[in-house]
């Protein structure tokens, strides 16, 4: 392998070295000799490998053995300074500079482990079933094509409305009256031939309905809200069959993203059961639950609002397909108040040590690393 130095500037502060890569941090590396500086002018001079690098050094009158040289080189790896200049596999086949900007944010977290490649090629190979193209779903679709997600199942069974137009800008007038999933596929091949887009015209009612399109599915992204129950079929799905899920919405003045990681996380009836032992104490806030569980849903997703929520569920989503960084709300709500400056706050909840499909689910992930 031979190691690459990232574009990063430096300069000394009395014994240390303030470094800057990413340009929204700063890095301090304690350098009393001089040795961590000799290192970096090094790496600079190109990509190259262990003992060229080690040649170089010697050159500026640093001696180091190898042992010691590859322990510097794993701390700068530490701090995100270097990546594997030498990753042999493509990125899937594109236009010149499709993936510019995508490899340049991959670049912020790319390490020896991971290039910058690799994380494309994640997304490349990567299988995303999306349940919904309304508010939430044709936020995120364009998401998902942008950053090169290789094959898309869309699900839906709505027809295009003009109300859908406060925020679902898929659509076009003459839309009006049309299927969503149908003109979705075809947003996404205009967009881009190359992703690989199927339209499912469904209404799921059951968890067979979403089970049997699970097959080779990365990660599900789900949208929709009917019926009422229908984030415990897509739960009961999807931990079934140990596939990660992802939902995204709006409650009253605020946005809400969670995620399930199934036999890692809680599930999302661990969080049905605390909400239902929330509801049955006598106290105020049960009172208001339960008001609030009885107020007829309308749908006040602004276009603003079904962006900014669509965002964070394909943040999500990445963090899932490439683990450039863990996934922030597995087994946790983050709700978004549009009344409060859109900040945010996360709250995880328990799991519940009964969830039968939580522990099926722990029994899967532990049969399977059994086998690997
Ligand atoms: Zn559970």
């Amino acid at each position: 392998m031979r190691i690459a130095l990232k574009e990063c500037a430096w300069e000394r502060w009395d014994d240390a070295l303030v470094v800057v890569c990413d340009p929204s941090r700063q890095i301090e590396l304690s350098d009393p000799d001089g040795h961590a500086e000799a290192l970096l002018t090094a790496l600079a001079a190109g990509p190259q490998a262990l003992p060229e690098l080690r040649q170089r050094l010697a050159e500026a009158g640093v001696e180091v053995d190898l042992a010691e040289l590859g322990d510097a080189v794993a701390a700068l790896d530490s701090v995100r300074l270097l990546e594997d200049a030498d990753d042999p596999a493509p990125v899937p086949a594109a236009p010149e500079g499709r993936y510019f900007s995508n490899l340049a944010f991959f670049e912020l977290f790319a390490s020896l482990e991971t290039s910058r490649l690799e994380f494309q090629r994640r997304l490349g190979t990567a299988h995303v079933l999306q349940l919904g193209t309304g508010g939430l779903g044709s936020n995120v679709l364009q998401s998902l094509a942008g950053l090169g997600v290789g094959r898309l199942t869309l699900l839906d069974h709505d027809l295009v409305e003009p109300r859908n137009f406060a925020r679902q800008f898929l659509y076009r007038q003459a839309d009006v009256g049309r299927s969503k999933v149908r003109r979705a596929v075809d947003w996404v091949r205009e967009f881009d031939p190359r992703v690989d887009v199927a339209a499912v015209e469904r209404r799921v009612g059951e968890p067979a309905d979403v089970a049997d399109l699970l097959g080779g599915v990365d990660l599900v992204v789900s949208g929709i809200d009917q019926p009422d129950n229908v984030d415990t079929l897509v739960n009961d799905a999807c931990v079934s069959a140990g596939v990660p899920w992802v939902r995204g919405g709006m409650v009253g003045s605020e946005l809400v993203y969670f995620s399930v990681d199934p036999g890692r996380t809680p599930c999302y009836a661990c969080w049905r059961k605390q909400v239902d032992e929330e509801a049955s104490v006598p106290e105020a806030g049960a009172v208001a639950m339960r008001l609030a569980s009885g107020r007829s849903r309308v749908n006040r997703a602004i276009g603003p609002a079904a962006a900014l929520v669509g965002s964070l569920v394909a943040f999500e989503a990445l963090r899932y397909l490439t683990g450039y960084e863990p996934p922030y709300a597995a087994g946790a709500n983050v709700y978004v108040d549009v009344a409060g400056g859109c900040q945010q706050r996360r709250e995880p909840w328990p799991q519940d040590p009964g969830c039968a499909l939580c522990g099926r689910a722990r029994e899967r992930l532990a049969a399977g690393a059994a086998v690997s």
